[in-house]
């Protein structure tokens, strides 16, 4: 069967990595969550106290430190940067409010995205994102843009938040994702957007199940078409 590279866009919290991990498990794809590479330089460059005038010592502790994924034993995914393991470190606030200014450093993003688009190279992929449909991956077969109110959002993070141990104001949380949205959509290089091909789904009270079904239809008719 030929398999397909699925492209998912779309603002902070708006469920993106939650339904592109389901249907890389049911599909037997690839996830890649690009989001958490631009959260592991931004926690190398808080590390050395770095500022967005740091470009080259960014690269460079991207050069020494390579990000990698790895799979822990209940299945979720882990990520490393060179051989530490960074998965609950790039989710706390201070990666989190720093993020933005980190990926808007055009030369940060040309490496990352060197480095995913050579993790596409094979195909069946699913990738999460703010830049996918537009310019990772301006060839995939599907694009997805999910969308969702802020509050929202910001309730779906809060629990993600506390089941992590992450200590959360929900109010903060929403000035916070409407922040982040906000850099993110206006920054000059690969803004937040959807494609001009993408299908833009408003995910606002609708269940994660129906969210993953709905993609993956999309998904298989299009696998369908191209065996
Ligand atoms: O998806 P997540 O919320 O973990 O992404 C963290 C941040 O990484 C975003 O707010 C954005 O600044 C940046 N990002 C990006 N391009 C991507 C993925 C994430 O600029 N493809």
């Amino acid at each position: 069967m030929k398999s397909i590279c699925i492209a998912i866009d779309g603002p902070a919290s708006s469920g993106k990595s939650t339904v592109a991990k389901i249907i890389a498990k049911n599909l037997g794809y690839t996830y890649l969550d690009t989001g958490a590479m631009y959260r592991s330089a931004t926690y190398l460059a808080l590390k050395e106290q770095l500022t967005e005038k740091d470009v080259d010592a960014i690269l460079d502790l991207l050069a020494k430190h390579p990000i990698s994924f790895g799979r822990q034993e209940d299945g979720t995914q882990s990520v490393f940067v060179g051989d530490k393991d960074v998965t609950l470190a790039i989710r706390q606030n201070d990666v989190t409010n720093n993020v933005s200014w980190v990926a808007a450093i055009p030369e940060v993003r040309t490496e990352l995205v060197n480095q995913q688009r050579r993790i596409a190279e094979k195909g069946a992929i699913i990738m999460d994102g703010r830049d996918i449909g537009t310019v990772v991956l301006p060839n995939a077969e599907l694009k997805i843009f999910l969308i969702a109110s802020v509050d929202e959002r910001a309730e779906r993070r809060y629990k993600e938040n506390l089941e992590k141990g992450i200590e959360t104001n929900l109010e903060r949380l929403k000035e916070e994702i409407a922040a982040r949205d906000y850099k993110d959509s206006h920054r000059k290089v690969s803004p937040l957007k959807a494609a001009d091909d993408a299908i833009t789904f408003d995910t606002s009270g609708i269940p994660i199940e129906d969210v993953v079904q709905f993609i993956q239809e999309k998904a298989q008719k299009k696998i369908d078409s191209l065996s």
